[in-house]
């Protein structure tokens, strides 16, 4: 590497971790080409018409603020949901559960194809940014480097560079050239859920036919359905059902049958959405996976990160926020050690991995949380318990949700802090049962339980959040 000369990377694919690392890279004075299997969005749109949205949280914000993104995409994109509104399953009210004691945290609703226009449209406009679609990749030349694609004639396409960026998600192909190596540790497990999206379009005379400052969550038992607000007032909807047995796709062969089974267990949201069967019949039922693997990285000159890295499962709405995070983390790296790429490499996989596989876990158990949990009186009341004690100790008791979608403490840290705090919770939860009303009385009943049990939680260290700065 001359000093004189920039340094140079391939990133495969333009998706949203290909996109922010090429915006990292060119600020730092790299020369970037990026390829990318699908046709240029720019030009052509995104293939899945409605609206796709995401959570971002403060991790994601964190990650686009260092390539100076976050005011952006968050005043431009954005709609804060500050907690979580339950349908029940039977007529009942809707249960607000806010996110936090804190009522301006909120994680925020985007479109995923418009931030990822956003994030395309940003990194085209640096310097030394060159996007090359309709490209796959369908190897890399680990010794070169290189990335091998083919162009829209089929004529093969060689790109050698200083780094080569696996970005190319769950199904990587930079990945699936790592897993022919030596010692290379690879597994991927499939939820017996899919997922499949609906929608509720805005009321006739436009706005929200539901709260919009809400994720909306309809909880039943083994399965549920979410919603998203869209900034065209419409909500998209997600299904996660099992594959097969009851309450599945696989049992609802007719129109029929869908419009039945949803006036049953979904009675509310049928009257919102006049075009169920059609999306029903029509959307896909896609899968749910979660990859794990290691090394990330191979020679000093390829890696993966987001999906490719760590495909996780959408319960804690953490895949994005934790692969924006991963571009912010490996872009300190390299600056860290600008003559040192492998060891900038492996000091990005150090940092890194250990918090990918607790977000794995805890997004596996949120789905527990949110299907099942989330709908029970007695993980209500814990909820409660924790807000409080939250509220009466600060930081002390933060709750491990506030410190994966508020903070950039690790991931692991925040994994912790989980475990622990559910113990209390529960210890709680037995020596001062539900009162008729949350007064005074109750508050310095839990504030006392919760004195003796304080010993048992971690405290964090303000230092854990530095992982992240440039
Ligand atoms: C239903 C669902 C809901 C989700 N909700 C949330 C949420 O609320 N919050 C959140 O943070 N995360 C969420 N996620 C996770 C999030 O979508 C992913 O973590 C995120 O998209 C990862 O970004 P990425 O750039 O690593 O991969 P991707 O977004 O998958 O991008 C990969 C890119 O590589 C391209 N590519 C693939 N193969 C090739 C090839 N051979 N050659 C060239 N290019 C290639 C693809 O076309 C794509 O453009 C959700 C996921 C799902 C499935």
């Amino acid at each position: 590497m001359s000093g004189a000369q920039p340094r140079t990377a391939v990133i495969i694919g333009a998706g949203l971790a290909g996109c922010l690392m090429a915006c990292y890279l060119a600020r730092a004075g790299w020369r970037i080409a990026v390829f990318e299997r699908r046709p240029d969005p720019r030009a052509k749109g995104y293939v899945g018409g409605r609206s796709i949205n995401l959570a971002l949280s403060v991790r994601g914000i964190a990650g686009l603020a260092g390539a100076e993104l976050a005011d952006l995409v968050v005043q431009r994109e954005a709609i804060p949901m500050r907690g979580r509104m339950i349908h029940p399953a039977t007529t009942g009210p809707l249960v607000f559960q806010p996110y936090s004691a804190n009522p301006t945290d909120a994680i925020n609703s985007v479109s995923r194809a418009g931030l990822n226009l956003t994030l395309l449209h940003a990194a085209a406009e640096l310097p030394g940014v060159s996007f090359h679609f309709d490209h796959p990749c369908h190897d890399v030349d680990l010794e070169a480097p290189a990335a091998i694609m083919t162009d829209p004639s089929g004529a093969i396409v060689r790109a050698q560079a200083d780094l080569i960026l696996g970005c190319d998600g769950a199904f990587s192909p930079v990945r699936l050239r790592l897993q022919k190596t030596d010692r290379f540790d690879y597994s991927q497990s499939y939820l017996r859920h899919g997922y499949k999206e609906l929608h509720i379009p805005p009321a006739p005379g436009g706005g929200f036919v539901m709260e919009p400052n809400a994720l909306h969550i309809w909880p039943r038992g083994g399965a549920m359905m979410i919603a998203l607000p869209n900034r065209d007032a419409s909500f998209t909807c997600t299904l996660f059902w099992p594959f097969e047995g009851e309450h599945a796709f696989a049992a609802l062969a007719d129109r029929a049958a869908v419009e039945a089974f949803f006036r049953a267990h979904y009675a509310d949201a049928v009257p919102l959405m006049p075009a169920l069967t059609e999306d029903f019949a029509r959307n896909p039922t896609s899968s749910l996976v979660t990859v794990r693997c290691a090394p990330w990285t191979h020679g000093g000159s390829v890696a993966v990160l987001g999906d490719a890295a760590h495909a996780i499962v959408p319960f804690y709405g953490q895949g994005m926020n934790c692969a924006f995070e991963d571009c912010r983390e490996l872009a300190a790296c390299l600056a860290h050690a600008p003559r040192d790429q492998a060891g900038a490499l492996a000091e990005f996989e150090r940092r890194r991995k250990p918090n990918a596989d607790a977000i794995a876990d805890m997004a596996l158990e949120n789905f527990i949380e949110m299907r099942d949990l989330a709908g029970r009186p007695d993980f209500q009341y814990r909820k409660k318990i924790e807000q409080a004690l939250h509220k009466h100790h600060g930081d002390r008791l933060t709750p491990q949700y506030n410190l994966v979608s508020f903070s950039t403490v690790p991931y692991a840290v925040a994994q912790r802090r989980g475990r622990e705090m559910d113990a209390l919770l529960r210890a709680v939860a037995q020596r001062v049962p539900p009162p008729v009303s949350f007064d005074q009385a109750w508050h310095a009943a839990i504030v006392a339980a919760a004195e003796p049990l304080l010993g048992s939680i971690t405290p964090i260290e303000p230092a854990g959040a530095v992982s992240v700065r440039p």
